[in-house]
């Protein structure tokens, strides 16, 4: 099959997903909303919150074929760039604080 994971560019909703982002590291995951840490790496729900995860980030270095092998365990997260995501919410903070 001819098929293969690239990273693309998409216009998201910030607090939609700072609202739902689990946010995987080495060994466990946190909850990126109430800052849970020690989250299963496959949970579908926050054990903190009760938030659904919609949104994946990472704090560490993934490949196409990793992000293959959690899309079929989770094929209804949507995966994003955690740099770009710090970002993009560091930008609205900032401008939140020029606009005062
Ligand atoms: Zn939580």
């Amino acid at each position: 099959m001819n098929r293969a994971f690239l990273r693309s560019w998409e216009e998201f909703n910030l607090q939609e997903i700072e609202k739902s982002l689990l946010v995987i590291g080495e060994l466990s995951a946190d909850c990126y909303s109430c800052h849970k840490i020690g989250i299963d790496l496959k949970a579908h729900v926050c054990p903190g919150c009760g938030t659904n995860f919609k949104y994946i980030g990472f704090r560490k270095k993934v490949d196409g074929a990793y992000v293959h092998r959690l899309k079929a365990e989770m094929p209804y997260a949507v995966f994003i760039d955690f740099e770009d995501f710090k970002k993009a919410t560091g930008k609205n903070e900032a401008r939140k604080l020029l606009d005062i």
